[in-house]
């Protein structure tokens, strides 16, 4: 499977010494907010669940997670067909700190409709977190207050993030040969 990849942009070191900083750096903003209201960490299926397991064992902050679909690469098509909401979130996120998670930020479009429902829904704050951020206007563009890493505008796969389904259990991130894809 390691071998369908063209180029490695990071090992596991490298992503979990990244998740490390970032989970210091999320704690210490986490600390800081009024603790009136609950911690809900949102997170994006499929592709943030490696990520968002690695991250929320570095917050030691009680907090509850909520899943949420969202769809915008359907099959093999590697480009955005637009992001549509799935699923949606069972208890009240009224007075909380919602936090979303999410594995990669391209077009924009996933976050500003995930940012948009939940704001619906009057949480105390609201903040948004990725591993990585493609880096094209319309990503730069998108509000995110945290990011792991900046990328080029390249399709990558590993850690989450698949191929058509695959590939989500490679420990590394990387670029698929141009035969694979
Ligand atoms: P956006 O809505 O920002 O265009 O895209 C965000 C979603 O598209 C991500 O949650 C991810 O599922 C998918 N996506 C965007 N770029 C890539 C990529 O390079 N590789 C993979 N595997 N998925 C991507
Ligand atoms: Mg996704």
């Amino acid at each position: 499977m390691k071998a369908d990849l063209d180029k490695i942009l990071f090992d596991s070191d490298q992503i979990a010494a990244r998740i490390g900083t970032l989970a210091q750096e999320i704690s210490r903003d986490l600390d800081e907010l009024p603790d009136d209201g609950e911690i809900v960490l949102v997170s994006v299926l499929t592709g943030s669940v490696i990520f968002v397991a690695d991250l929320i064992r570095q917050l030691p902050q009680k907090l509850r997670i909520e899943l949420v679909t969202v769809k915008s690469y359907p099959g093999q098509a590697t480009a955005s067909q637009g992001a549509q909401l799935i699923d949606g979130i069972d208890g009240s996120l009224e007075g909380k700190h919602v936090l979303i998670v999410d594995d990669i930020l391209d077009s924009g479009g996933t976050l500003n409709l995930i940012r948009a429902e939940l704001s619906r829904r009057n949480p105390a704050s609201l903040r948004a977190c990725v591993l990585l951020r493609k880096q094209r206007p319309s990503a730069m563009a998108t509000t995110c207050e945290y990011i792991g890493f900046d990328i080029p505008d390249v399709f990558v796969v590993g850690y989450g993030l698949d191929f058509d389904n695959y590939y989500r259990n490679l420990p590394v991130i990387g670029t698929l040969r141009e035969d694979v894809m």
